[in-house]
């Protein structure tokens, strides 16, 4: 029997009823200002307004808190217990944002802080996903980050796009969108490699495309 096709990018898109969205800090903070870019953030909230709108539920997973946190205490990257005091003061300025630009489209916003032990406890899976579960029914929007402040370097993500795939099967998700400064997988890292090839669709994954992966992005703080 032939393999199902995959859907494509636009049709997985379509039908999906639970979408988990992921930001990169790249997208989210303005370089120059250290600060949230506001009008990237309100154009994106209108969009998950029109998802809302069609009955879908969003889940949000949002970078930011070290690098807005930075910012704030005009500091550069140092220790680890600098970058989780970043993250602590930055956390707080993330979710702001967020509220101020989902609150005009009527939508409610819930932080949702996780280690990469609640997700790796089945106890703990489990109340997280009984929790977003409840979120979702009260129409509510989850943004979830990394409780990056307690987080120590053996015990963290480090990095959004994981904790995002985990959050994706922590909510039973149909799709899981990652929005970075980067468009979609390369053959190589286009920054480095003038030869690198974009690939729109993947359809299984094999060592070839594995051995495409790198380390993380320079943005995960
Ligand atoms: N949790 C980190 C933050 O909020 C970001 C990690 C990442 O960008 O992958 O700053």
């Amino acid at each position: 029997m032939a393999a199902e096709a995959a859907p494509s990018p636009a049709t997985a898109l379509a039908h999906a009823r639970r979408l988990v969205v992921k930001i990169g800090s790249s997208l989210l903070i303005d370089a120059a200002t250290r600060a949230v870019a506001r009008d990237w953030l309100a154009s994106l909230a209108q969009d998950i307004a029109d998802l809302r709108q069609q009955g879908r539920e969003v889940i949000v997973v949002s970078s930011g808190a070290v690098a807005l946190g930075r910012g704030r205490l005009n500091t550069t990257p140092g220790r680890l217990q600098d970058k989780q005091a970043a993250a602590a003061v930055g956390q707080t300025l993330l979710m702001h944002a967020w509220e101020e630009a989902l609150a005009p489209h009527g939508l409610i916003t819930a932080q949702v802080l996780l280690t990469r032990d609640d997700t790796e406890r089945r106890r703990r899976w489990l109340n997280a996903r009984a929790t977003v579960e409840a979120l979702l029914a009260h129409g509510v929007v989850p943004v979830v980050n990394e409780n990056d402040t307690v987080a120590t370097e053996e015990i963290r993500y480090g990095d959004n796009d994981r904790l995002a795939a985990r959050a994706a099967q922590l909510a039973r998700a149909d799709l899981l969108v990652l929005l970075s400064d980067v468009d979609g997988l390369y053959t190589a890292d286009p920054r480095r490699d003038p030869e690198a090839r974009h690939l729109p669709l993947v359809e299984s994954l094999g060592p070839d495309i594995l051995g495409m992966a790198s380390g993380a992005n320079a943005d995960a703080g």
